[in-house]
């Protein structure tokens, strides 16, 4: 339809408060009878920076991408971006709470796979994310792990320095030149992998922040989590390829952690 992003303020009704974002509080609502998640953002230019997202965002459609139902916009210029509801929260505190007694291998990968898949098909319609990590990851009610906040970043983060952008998850190049493209992705996905399998481990632990680019420009690289098969280190490894050339694309990715799993069960 003409704007089928834009929402019926009458249909939403918004209940309780379930989580703090960068930009506002986020909701439990409904809308047209189905449960939604509903942030809500205060009238300013990132408002503006949303609504010009939302239009392409609405129109990518994934398994594991976190549906984006549309937006509404107050008279006042408030927003509420509207999405499907993910029960379980974010993947880095799903990890946490539960941990190596409760989550296989079968599990962690089953974690990795979505996520792949979700990139495979960003990549593919050359969409970039630019904040890939376990926080920006949710996870349904049963269980299938979903890539969300693709786009909401993209706009406001290009406003800002690059004093703001996640240093531990983005690329070198990225950092370096603003370089941010799939490959950046890439790079995020293996540090989101090394949350996986570390159960939401922060990141290069154990070394300070203004160490870790000089370290890892030099070669430095992490390790092994405790537990993490072999084969997922070496993909791992290959997602922190200096050059974003060689790095493989997230179809590359998808085989191989497929292979591992059909191997593996
Ligand atoms: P921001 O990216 O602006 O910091 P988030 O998207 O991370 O905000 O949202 C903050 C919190 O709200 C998340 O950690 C999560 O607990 C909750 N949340 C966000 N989106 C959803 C959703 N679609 N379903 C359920 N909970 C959500």
């Amino acid at each position: 339809s003409r704007s089928g992003w834009a929402l019926n303020r009458k249909e939403l009704h918004i209940h309780q408060s379930i989580g703090k974002g960068e930009f506002g509080d986020v909701k439990i609502g409904d809308y047209r009878d189905t449960k939604v998640a509903v942030k809500c953002i205060k009238h300013d230019a990132t408002a503006q920076a949303f609504i010009a997202e939302a239009s392409v965002m609405t129109q990518l459609r994934h398994k594991n991408l976190v549906q984006l139902i549309g937006v509404i916009v107050e008279e006042k210029g408030s927003l509420y971006i509207v999405s499907e509801f993910m029960a379980k929260g974010c993947l880095v505190d799903y990890l946490r709470s539960r941990g190596r007694t409760v989550l296989g291998g079968d599990s962690l990968l089953k974690f990795s796979l979505d996520v792949c898949e979700a990139m495979e098909y960003l990549e593919a319609n050359n969409f970039v994310h630019r904040d890939l990590a376990a926080r920006n990851v949710l996870v349904s009610d049963d269980n299938v792990a979903k890539v969300s906040d693709f786009g909401l970043t993209k706009e406001a983060s290009s406003n800002q320095d690059t004093a703001k952008l996640p240093i531990k998850w983005t690329s070198p190049e990225a950092l370096r030149e603003k370089k941010f493209s799939t490959k950046s992705d890439v790079w995020s996905y293996g540090v989101l992998l090394w949350e996986i399998y570390s159960f939401g481990r922060v990141p290069y632990p154990r070394i300070p922040l203004k160490d870790v680019v000089p370290r890892v420009e030099k070669g430095y690289r992490m390790e092994a989590p405790d537990g993490c098969p072999e084969v997922v280190y070496e993909v791992m490894k290959q997602c922190w390829t200096l050059d974003p050339v060689v790095r493989p694309s997230f179809r590359v990715l998808r085989e191989k952690l497929r292979n591992i799993l059909d191997k593996e069960l």
